[in-house]
Order: structure tokens, then C-alpha cells, then sequence
């Protein structure tokens, strides 16, 4: 390697593409903190004026900041968008930018945000939240996505990019892969050329390398994948590599001593073939903590799959929830370190907008759910949902041996078991639906519901939470189908596919762990404020499907009709963020803060406020102890497919003294959990008698119905689902 980098590093002419920030320097707070010292300035200059080398710094900064940090020095500024040698300024494109409006909006948003930052450039901006609270973090990135999303969508020669705790929007033809030829260019005739970058949009400067240069990757820890072959891990070798760069040029020292190492390649998909089982699901589970050193949320599902998957070595494939360009290829990735193995795809732009947000999130989810007026349909959303299968189904024929078992999650991807039968998989092909399934009239609307059915009957097994919904399922092929419906399953073309109920559970246990110091102090603050009131508790994504403003209103209605509870019950409702670039999402987000604001206008006194409100995720401990303390655990969706809440709530009550689960009939869970106090969250008047009723239920009927709800929440857990599900689908073979 010594070699290769000494023949390339003696070349003449010489081109290098350096990056300023992360990789010239460290990264700081704020980029008015990240500036180049003197000595660094000084050895920048001296590499510059090396004869045969063309040395220029390709930098997301602005013309402004980089001309006053490096007089003199050849740079590219702003992506690509400005270039200057050693003359005047020349822009990429004569083009005015008019980013007003935006600019103004986004200027809002930091003001409710103060530890955010907003850096204008002249072609775009840069919203910086590394000064953000993990905590604000998470509602920042989801108000910030919406935003730049709906104004990229309107004007398209606009994108969205990320790089290290910052958003971007800048036109798409800004690229400093456009820095690449013009560096070519000017070095002369037989150049070589040697990139140097650290993030997503360094990468479009090494992709645009040729044969004979090279790029060098700095990585701060993260294990993304790169085009560059080579990496070094701090920016304190690069400057090192320079000085030595520098040294050799001018004949001081022999040889380069600081060289970047060869970079270690993920494994891909062919080193991985499993093996008996594979699980596909539309996102990976996240197994790395956003906060370092704190163990990542591992959902549900991961804890139900996790040990069928390490006993029968199987390996789980979905999104790894990041996109790329439209005009690269996505791979399946081994993720390294990870047991079970997870196998992680990336989502062209394109499909998150068209597959993901689109035909998943705004036609399936809200018709699944009942909700036909939510409904959008475009064709181009079902070519990129039949697309997507295709791309997931190339990988899982190769992930996964052909006659070995494959559990396939949800509705991103009903199609899946056709795809893979198309590819000559004759293994076991599952599918559970982790939401409702329509009756027949609903599920007619959709465009494309025979194709649907069809591919729902190339499964071997089709898994519902409840008979309700498998019974919608049944009467949709039965009326809208020419396959044959008998009591042995469903027969079509030589197939039969069998259907069956397994209502998923949770780990009791982690809801009945003793009190742990670790959280106790934000809840305990929580609970500070609340004072003396009774809690009324709920907790749920920001989803239309969950009823949310309709439990406010009824609680507005239970303090305007029996003014004896004001001052003695509080409601401390979390929404989770969630789907924010979905416009509907954005609207329930700002109904709900509108009811919250008028509940709390209305009725609050000195020392007391009727609604605390949370527009963030809490961990499963935090919950725990909040569900303790919560006399009701108001669960009440217009529609869900089982509802975890609800049987977290019942888990975690006290024996002695239990609170009470109000629940809406349409949940999932309260076919199981019949001894909840069930309400009709659309009768607001009738939802208020019924959250009086919880509040004033004696201590016995609690205690009875809570004996009879956990003997059911731990009867059929997260693990008994998954075993029920894996022998029935195994037993089809
Ligand atoms: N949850 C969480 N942190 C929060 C709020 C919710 O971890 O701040 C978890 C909750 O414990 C439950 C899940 O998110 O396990 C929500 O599942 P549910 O079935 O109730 O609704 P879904 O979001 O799947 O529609």
C-alpha cells in the first residue's frame, strides 16, 4: 500500500480535493467555532504553492467564510455551486435562487427551537441541530424534515440532504462531484487526482474519480459505506498526511509515514446466505443507540424473533432507514456486528417518497384503517410499491436457502410471497399483518385490490391479529375473488394458503422491573407538576388512527360536565413523533396542540394544569413508571390492529392498588382484554361518562378486572405470538 500511495503521491501533476469541515478540522458546536488555526493555514499555503500540484478545498461552506480562512487557495464553495482559482468568483449555473419563503418559515421553527442554528448560504440553507437535547433532537428532525421535504417536493431542482447533525437544501445539480473535472482541468493534462472528504456529500466528489486517482475517507466512528478505498479516522491525520505530502514534494523526507488504511468492506448479502429463516420486514430494527453509550430501543418484534432467529440462525432483512440518490444502486448490506444478522437496504429518495410516504403510508394505511377520506391514489405510488418488491425480493431469494422458511411483517409488503415465488422460492412463504384488514366495500376501492389479493395468495400462511379482521380478509376473496374459500384454507391455483389469528403480546416483565433510579428524576419532575391531581394517562404515536383529539375533547367534556374533578385530575398525553412529511400527520400534529392550548385556556388555575402535553418518545422504563402512576391508562384509538399500550398499561398496575384501562372497542387488543372498561371513541359525550366511570371505580371491581386482564397480558406474550406463528407457517411445508 506504501507503494501505491508513494507512486500516486509523487505524481505529476498532482490534483487534491480536500474537504474542510470533519475532515481539515474537527468538527465544533457551531461552524463559527470550527475554524482553521494558524498553522493550519499556514500548511494549506505552502501545499498549495507546491509546483505541479493543484491543490483546492471543496467545501460546503460559504464563498465568504472560505475567502477570509484561505486568501489565495483554490476553492470550491458551497458544494460545487462556486468556484475560484485564482480570479473572481464563477458560479455553477446562472441562476438566481429565490429561497424567501423558506427561509422565513425555517426561521420560525428555530425560534421554538433555540439551541438550533440556521446558517443562510446564497444558494441555500443549513439548519444545524447539534446543539439540540437528544430529547429535542427527535422533534426537531421530524418538524425539520417536513418542512424541507414539502418545499423540495414543490420546487424540484431543490433537494434535501443530511450530513452530520444537519439538514440542507440546496438545488440538486450542486453537486462537488462538478468540482472533479474543473480540479482535472486545471492541474493539466495526465493528472491524478486524490479526494479527501468525510461525509454523504464527499461522496459524490469520490464517485466521480477516475481509474488512477484515489479517495480517502475520514470516518468518525461511523461505519456507512464509502467509495473511497482507503480511510483515515481523525482530521488530525489528514493535516499529518499533508505536512508529509508537503515534505516529500520538496524532497525533505523519503517517504510518506502517515498513510490512510484500506477500508474494511461490510460484508454483502453473498458472504451471508442463511440458512433456514429469513424475516423481512419493511424497516430493520435498530439496534445501535442514538445516544452513545446508552443500549438502543430494541422493539418488540426484535425481542419476539430474536431467539427463533439465533436458534435457527436466520437472518432479517429490511430498510436500514436511510435514502439514497435516485440515480444509485442500492445494495443489500450485512450489518457487522449484529446477531441475529441483519441485512440492511437503503430506499432510493424516490421510493420513500412514492413507496414508503406514498402508496404505503397514504393509501394502505389509512384504507387498512377505515379511513377512506384520507385516501389518495396515484399510479406512479403502485409502480414504485410493485417496484420495491421486486428489489426486495432479489435479495431475499439470495438472502435465504430456497426451501428454507420466510416471515415476512406488514403491509409494505403484501406482495412479497409472489415476487419470491416468481424467483423459485418453494419454501414456506408467511405473512402477519400488524395492522386491521378492511371489509370487503373499503378494500374494493383500492385500484389495485385483485392484484392485491392475488399476491396475498401466493403466502402460504396469513397471519391477523384478530378474527375480525381475518374474517374482512376471508369476505374480500369470498365476494371480490374467484378463489375458493373452504374451512381447510384457501384454495387458488393449485396453492392453498391457510389464515390464521395470533394477537401479538409484549415481555410482561419489562413493565414490572421494581422502581430503577436511572429515569426516576424526569418522571419524578413530571410528576411534581401534577401535584395532588389524579393522572389520566395516554401515550401514542402522533397517528390519526389513534383518536387522539377525540380523548381530549372528551376530557374537556368530563371537567365542563362535573366541574368536582377540575383541580383533581390531570392528562399527561405523549404523542410520539411520527410520519411528520405526511401532510396529514403535520395537521393532527396542530389540531391536537390547538385542543390542548383551549382545554388548558379554558379550565387551568394557578397551580393547576388539565392537560400536560409531550411531543416526544420516552424509553420503555420511563413508561413503566408513568403507567404505575397512572390511575386510568386511556387507550382510545378509532382503529388499531392490536395496540401494545393497553397491554403495557395492565402489566405494569400495582396489585393493591390498580388504575383502570379505559379502552376503545375498535383496539385490536380488546377482543382479549374484555375486562377493560370499554368506550366508543366516537361518542365524545359517552367517552367522558365512561372516563368518570374509571375515575370513580371502587378498589374491588379494579382489583377484579385487573386479576382477569394480566392473567391474559401474560398468557399470550411477544413470545408465545412468535412461536405460534413460526410452528403454524413451518408446519405448512
Ligand atoms: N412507545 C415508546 N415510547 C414512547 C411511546 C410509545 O417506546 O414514548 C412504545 C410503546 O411502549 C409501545 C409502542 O411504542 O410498545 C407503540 O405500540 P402500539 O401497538 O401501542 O402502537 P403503534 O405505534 O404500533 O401503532
Amino acid at each position: 500500500m506504501s507503494e501505491h500511495f508513494d507512486q500516486l503521491l509523487r505524481h505529476s501533476p498532482l490534483g487534491i480535493l480536500c474537504d474542510f469541515d470533519g475532515t481539515l478540522i474537527p468538527f465544533a458546536a457551531t461552524p463559527e467555532e470550527a475554524v482553521p488555526t494558524d498553522p493550519l493555514r499556514e500548511l494549506v499555503g505552502r501545499v498549495s504553492s507546491l509546483p505541479n500540484v493543484t491543490f483546492v478545498i471543496v467545501s460546503g461552506r460559504t464563498r465568504d467564510f472560505l475567502e477570509r480562512n484561505f486568501p489565495g487557495i483554490s476553492l470550491v464553495a458551497e458544494h460545487g455551486a462556486f468556484r475560484r482559482g485564482q480570479g473572481a468568483w464563477e458560479p455553477l449555473r446562472d441562476e438566481l435562487i429565490e429561497l424567501a419563503a423558506l427561509h422565513g418559515r425555517v426561521e420560525e421553527l428555530i425560534a421554538r427551537y433555540p439551541n438550533a442554528r440556521l446558517e443562510q448560504k446564497s444558494t441555500g440553507l443549513v439548519l444545524h441541530y447539534r446543539q439540540l437535547s437528544p430529547s429535542e433532537r427527535e422533534g426537531f428532525v421530524v418538524e425539520a424534515s417536513s418542512l424541507l421535504d414539502s418545499f423540495a417536493e414543490k420546487i424540484p431542482t431543490f433537494q434535501r440532504s443530511e450530513s452530520t447533525l444537519a439538514f440542507e437544501v440546496r438545488p440538486s445539480y450542486i453537486r462537488k462531484s462538478t468540482a472533479v473535472p474543473w480540479v482535472r482541468e486545471r492541474a493539466g493534462h495526465g493528472a491524478r487526482l486524490l479526494a479527501i472528504g468525510d461525509d454523504l456529500t464527499d461522496e459524490h466528489m469520490f464517485g466521480a474519480l477516475e481509474v488512477g486517482d484515489e479517495a480517502v475517507v475520514v470516518r468518525h466512528g461511523d461505519r456507512r459505506r464509502t467509495k473511497a478505498r482507503f480511510e483515515f479516522s481523525s482530521p488530525e491525520q489528514v493535516v499529518t498526511f499533508l505536512r508529509e505530502i508537503y515534505e516529500l514534494r520538496i524532497g525533505e523526507r523519503a517517504r510518506v509515514s502517515t498513510l490512510p488504511a484500506p477500508v474494511e468492506r461490510p460484508r454483502n448479502i453473498r458472504e451471508s446466505v442463511s440458512q433456514s429463516l429469513l424475516v423481512v420486514s419493511n424497516r430493520l430494527p435498530s439496534m445501535r443507540s442514538a445516544e452513545e453509550g446508552k443500549p438502543a430501543r430494541v422493539g418488540g418484534l426484535v425481542s419476539a424473533l430474536g431467539p427463533a432467529l439465533s436458534t435457527r440462525d436466520g437472518v432479517w432483512l429490511g430498510w436500514n432507514g436511510k435514502t439514497i440518490d435516485d440515480t444509485e444502486e442500492s445494495v443489500a448490506v450485512l450489518e457487522n456486528d449484529f446477531s441475529p444478522g441483519l441485512l440492511g437496504m437503503d430506499l432510493k429518495e424516490r421510493w420513500y417518497r412514492d413507496y414508503y410516504n406514498g402508496f404505503c403510508n397514504r393509501v394502505l394505511w389509512p384504507l387498512f384503517h377505515c379511513f377512506p377520506g384520507r385516501v389518495r391514489f396515484a399510479r406512479k405510488e403502485w409502480d414504485a410499491y410493485e417496484e420495491v418488491h421486486r428489489v426486495f425480493a432479489d435479495v431475499a431469494v439470495k438472502a435465504v436457502d430456497g426451501r428454507g422458511t420466510v416471515w415476512v411483517h406488514d403491509y409494505h409488503l403484501l406482495l412479497l410471497a409472489r415476487e419470491m415465488r416468481a424467483r423459485g422460492h418453494s419454501g414456506p412463504i408467511g405473512h402477519f399483518l400488524h395492522i386491521p384488514f378492511p371489509p370487503p366495500d373499503l378494500f374494493e376501492m383500492l385500484p389495485w385490490h385483485k392484484e392485491i389479493l392475488d399476491a396475498l395468495l401466493s403466502f402460504d400462511l396469513l397471519g391477523f391479529h384478530t378474527p375480525g379482521f381475518m374474517r374482512n380478509f376471508l369476505a374480500c376473496v369470498g365476494t371480490l375473488h374467484p378463489a375458493r374459500v373452504s374451512d381447510d384454507g384457501i384454495e387458488y391455483q393449485d396453492r392453498r394458503t391457510r389464515t390464521g389469528v395470533f394477537p401479538i403480546g409484549i415481555f410482561p416483565g419489562d413493565y414490572q422491573k421494581g422502581e430503577t433510579k436511572d429515569f426516576q428524576e424526569e418522571i419524578d419532575g413530571l410528576l411534581r407538576i401534577l401535584g395532588p391531581a389524579r393522572l389520566v394517562l395516554g401515550v401514542d404515536r402522533l397517528d390519526y388512527t389513534k383518536g387522539i383529539p377525540e380523548r381530549l375533547l372528551a376530557f374537556g367534556r368530563l371537567l365542563e360536565l362535573y366541574p368536582e374533578f377540575r383541580t383533581k385530575v390531570s392528562l399527561v398525553q405523549i404523542s410520539v413523533p411520527s410520519r411528520a412529511d405526511v401532510p396529514h400527520y403535520a395537521e393532527q400534529r396542530q389540531q391536537v396542540e390547538e385542543i390542548v392550548g383551549r382545554i388548558n385556556g379554558q379550565y387551568g388555575e394557578g397551580h393547576w394544569v388539565p392537560v400536560q402535553y409531550s411531543y416526544r418518545g420516552y424509553q420503555q422504563a420511563h413508561l413503566a413508571r408513568l403507567y404505575r402512576a397512572a390511575a386510568v391508562g386511556y387507550v382510545t384509538p378509532l382503529r388499531d390492529g392490536m395496540n401494545l399500550v393497553a397491554k403495557e398499561y395492565v402489566a405494569a398496575q400495582p396489585a393493591e392498588g390498580p388504575g383502570v384501562l379505559l379502552l376503545s372497542r375498535f383496539a385490536g387488543a380488546a377482543v382479549e382484554l374484555r375486562d377493560a372498561l370499554l368506550t366508543n371513541p366516537y361518542d365524545i359525550d359517552g367517552m367522558a361518562e365512561d372516563l368518570r366511570r374509571a375515575l370513580t371505580m371502587p378498589l374491588d371491581e379494579r382489583k377484579d378486572r385487573q386479576r382477569k386482564l394480566l392473567a391474559r397480558v401474560e398468557s399470550s406474550t411477544a413470545a408465545t405470538w412468535g412461536e405460534a406463528f413460526l410452528s403454524a407457517l413451518e408446519a405448512c411445508r
